[in-house]
């Protein structure tokens, strides 16, 4: 879901509405002033008086950055920040705008209301004018053009906090909902990917295949539709998916693959190619994976080069797929010498998780995934991360409601990343890597039959651990937190049968000592990482060594 981004001048109440319309959301709330102050270990006023307004205004962009690059947030903007370009663009990707707006003498009286009541406190910097009311008015006429951007805008004169945050929720409720029967209110879509080729919707529920066909329609998806799927899964729940697409018009046909990653091979393309000529599949037909990432993968590479792209719609019935290889448009097969190095960027029209599905899959599979939804927490959302370790033993028994909430809000997470670096160049989606570093090795190192790729991340996020604890950033404590909770979820945090120099080898470790250094994903508290290219090779063959006892 998008974010909700509160703008306004000052006194409208933004900090408090933030937080009001968070609680009621079960969300979390940022205030970008609050962020520059601990940031800066200094007042606003201070910063002002001491270094200039210009590093205010440098800090207050990393924190509209900061707090907009997360997933679930209410965030108060500073009264400045929409005046910025930049900052308004991020705004925007983020989450629906949202405009706090009150009379100059609302704002006056507020103003003045606060000085009384707090008097130790410095009024705002651009307000210590010896005629507060009339450089309210200046300046707030001189913003108006950018604060009238925001999709919403909620007159907050006479009403109560309280108040204004029940018409900011039902305005964005309003306008992310599409209509619906009285009482449901399940949001239109439960996330978006919105890239700057496409935008299109992703469903998570329990019990949601037989709308398929229904979403397909609704997504103006024409043609009949040629199913890939994992034949394992479709023995399972191909019956139904069959049905929802036949019921919704589609004269479904259906390509069975042998479970496995060997399938997501040049060979398992051709054949398919040759399927699907036979079927005379064309251009404004839709290709539709129906299985794990294997099948995402492959069908989605497929669907990218036949006629030369073909409408796609993932229908992913594993964790991992759910929440990581659906979303976000990465496609590939395997070639004998390495995995994904053929591949592109092709974005679905739409994605559909049944989270029922996963009843079905292996316990070892499950916990798998939620090493990708564990990661998704730990780099990007401390609030969900203290969510899935409160609700852990609802999560491992797969409650219908608390489950699906958890691998909607991840799934959320992967989609805003993507949306804003599709193809992982701004550094944002260079993040997901956390833990694969050490985990590709270790993957290379045990082969097609050794780990599975969430296990071997879950090491892999320990191994990057250590060293965000060794670069003095983590505490250990934290490192210790993530390594209980890996291992609440079924997860290995150590590979002790493997031999430390063939990972040292898969990682080309002598190769890199000379020539580029690793860019390793680290952490700088839960919730919260970057990146770091010159981690000392003593600390990285220390953080291996720690994964890798004898
Ligand atoms: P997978 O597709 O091989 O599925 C794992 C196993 O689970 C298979 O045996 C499958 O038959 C079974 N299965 C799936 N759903 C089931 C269900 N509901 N009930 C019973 N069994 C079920 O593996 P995966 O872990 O889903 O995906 C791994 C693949 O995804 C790799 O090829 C990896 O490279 C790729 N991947 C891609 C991206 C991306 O961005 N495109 C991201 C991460 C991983």
């Amino acid at each position: 879901m998008p974010n909700i981004i509160l703008v306004g001048f000052s006194y409208t109440g933004k900090s408090t509405v933030a937080r009001l319309v968070a609680r009621r959301l079960g969300w979390q709330a940022a205030d970008t002033d609050e962020m520059v102050v601990a940031k800066a270990g200094k007042s606003i006023a201070e910063i002002f008086a001491s270094d200039g307004e210009w590093l205010f205004r440098l800090l207050e962009k990393a924190a509209v950055s900061e707090a907009c690059s997360r997933s679930n947030m209410v965030i108060a903007t500073g009264g400045g920040v929409p005046v910025d370009r930049v900052n308004r663009r991020i705004l925007h990707n983020s989450g629906i705008v949202v405009c706090l707006d009150a009379k100059p003498e609302t704002i006056h009286a507020r103003l003045r209301d606060s000085e009384q009541r707090n008097p130790s406190k410095h009024p705002r910097p651009l307000l210590a004018d010896p005629d507060p009311l009339g450089a309210i008015q200046r300046l707030k006429a001189s913003r108006q053009q950018f604060y009238g951007e925001a999709q919403i805008t909620v007159a907050t004169d006479g009403l109560s906090s309280q108040q204004v945050a029940e018409e900011v929720v039902c305005a964005y409720q309003a306008l992310t909902q599409a209509p619906r029967a009285p009482g449901d209110r399940r949001p239109a879509a439960d996330f978006m990917v919105t890239t700057e080729t496409q935008s299109y919707p992703g469903y998570v529920g329990w019990g949601i295949l037989d709308t398929v066909g229904k979403r397909m329609r609704e997504a103006k998806i024409a043609g009949r539709a040629h199913v890939i799927a994992d034949r394992a899964v479709y023995g399972l729940h191909g019956e139904r998916l069959m049905a929802a697409l036949g019921e919704a018009g589609y004269a479904p046909g259906v390509f069975a693959l042998e479970p496995g990653e060997p399938t997501k091979s040049m060979a398992s393309a051709m054949e398919i190619y040759t399927w699907l000529a036979e079927r005379r599949a064309e251009r404004n037909d839709v290709v539709i994976s129906f299985g794990g990432g294997m099948a995402g993968d492959l069908a989605g590479f497929v669907a990218a080069t036949y006629v030369r792209g073909m409408p796609l719609v993932h229908v992913p019935t594993s964790l991992l797929a759910m929440v990581d290889a659906s979303i976000g448009g990465k496609v590939a097969i395997n070639l004998p010498v390495g995995k994904n190095l053929v591949g592109a960027f092709y974005q679905p029209k739409l994605v559909l998780s049944d989270t029922e599905l996963l009843q079905t899959l292996s316990k070892r599979e499950l916990a798998a995934g939620w090493a990708e939804v564990i990661k998704h927490a730990l780099i990007l959302d401390a609030g969900l991360f203290a969510y899935i370790d409160e609700n852990r033993e609802q999560l491992l028994a797969m409650d219908p409601i608390l489950a699906t909430e958890v691998i909607r809000r991840s799934a959320a997470i992967k989609a805003d990343v993507v949306s804003q670096d599709e193809r992982e160049t701004k550094g944002l989606r260079i993040l997901l890597n956390y833990g694969h570093t050490v985990g590709h090795a270790l993957e290379a190192a045990t082969g097609f039959d050794g780990l599975l790729h969430g296990e071997a991340v879950a090491i892999g996020m320990m191994a990057a651990g250590r060293i965000s604890v060794g670069t003095g950033r983590l505490p250990q404590d934290a490192l210790e937190e993530q390594g209980r909770i890996l291992k609440a979820f079924g997860l290995p945090v150590t590979a002790p049968s493997v031999d430390l120099d063939v990972v040292r080898s898969a990682m080309q470790l002598d190769k890199k000592v000379s020539g580029k250094s690793i860019r390793w994903i680290v952490l700088e508290e839960i919730g919260r990482s970057t990146t770091d290219a010159s981690v000392p090779m003593e600390l990285v063959e220390e953080a291996i060594r720690s994964v890798t006892p004898r």
